[in-house]
């Protein structure tokens, strides 16, 4: 009885099924327990299972011999260094660095691509239009914006919002690097196709990167939509929210 229960328990946790309360019943006794599905939260009911393994990546911040960043042992330290010094020339023109803000010992991380109008006038990342979106997104499977840390792939605006290109994220990424490693999130949650592509070190389109749980450097990386696209084309919020309940079911692995 107290195998199969374990067997059975087992299997719940790792297809990220609802939470059960053991109740009554005594092994030891050799007495009949129950298992009882507990109400669970509202964002499991229909939550995808989670998929299965993508690509894996490792060592990309395996810091390089006289590494510039291995001295940051912080995330204010990081975040200084970069409202303080040039990278690349996305640089010179903003109004304000973006570091990236949050709990520094979060589980999750989320990576969007780089900062807009209203967080290059802030300094803080996905605080527009995009950003409330992603606030009620992680509202959805019971996340507040302080529990995780929200950061960008490139830390100054692109002109027009374009996307940054590879050479701008090539000289930004090891901030991003250096942030990871020092969080050492349980999970990362790519927001559209460039912070999946630079962090995967790969340029596929987006489609084919979700459906999967990729590795960064040891820690599952679930790729979804950008919130700014989702404000485009509401089709793409359904698929969003079953990206993200993968990405919420893995932090209780
Ligand atoms: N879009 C991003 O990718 N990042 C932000 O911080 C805001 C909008």
């Amino acid at each position: 009885m107290a195998d199969e229960r374990n067997r059975y328990l087992r299997q719940q946790a790792e297809l990220g099924g609802p939470e059960v309360i053991l109740t009554g019943g005594d092994p030891a006794m050799g007495t009949k327990g129950r298992v009882v599905e507990a109400a669970g939260a509202k964002w499991r009911k229909g939550a995808p299972r989670i998929p299965g393994p993508g690509l894996v990546v490792e060592s990309a911040a395996v810091p390089l011999v006289g590494d510039p960043l291995r001295g940051l042992d912080t995330l204010d330290a990081v975040a200084e260094r970069i409202r303080t010094t040039y990278c690349c020339d996305l640089c010179p023109p903003r109004t304000h660095a973006v570091p990236g803000e949050g709990n520094p010992d979060a589980d999750l991380v989320l990576v969007g691509e780089g900062p807009g109008a209203t967080e290059d006038q802030t300094g803080r990342p996905f605080v527009g239009a995009a950003g409330r979106l992603l606030e009620e997104i992680l509202g959805a499977v019971e996340l507040r914006r302080e529990d995780v840390f929200i950061c960008n792939v490139v830390k100054c605006r692109p002109p027009q919002n374009r996307a940054p290109l590879p050479d701008e994220i090539a000289a930004c990424i090891p901030y991003l690097y250096r942030q990871l490693a020092l969080i050492q999130p349980k999970v990362i949650l790519t927001l559209g196709g460039t912070a999946a592509n630079a962090l995967l070190g790969v340029k596929q389109a987006l489609g084919k990167l979700r459906g999967k749980v990729h590795t960064f450097n040891g820690i599952p990386l679930v790729a979804t939509y950008h919130p700014a696209a989702l404000l485009r084309n509401p089709d793409w919020k359904k698929p969003t929210w079953d990206d993200v309940r993968i990405a919420r079911q893995l932090l209780e692995r």
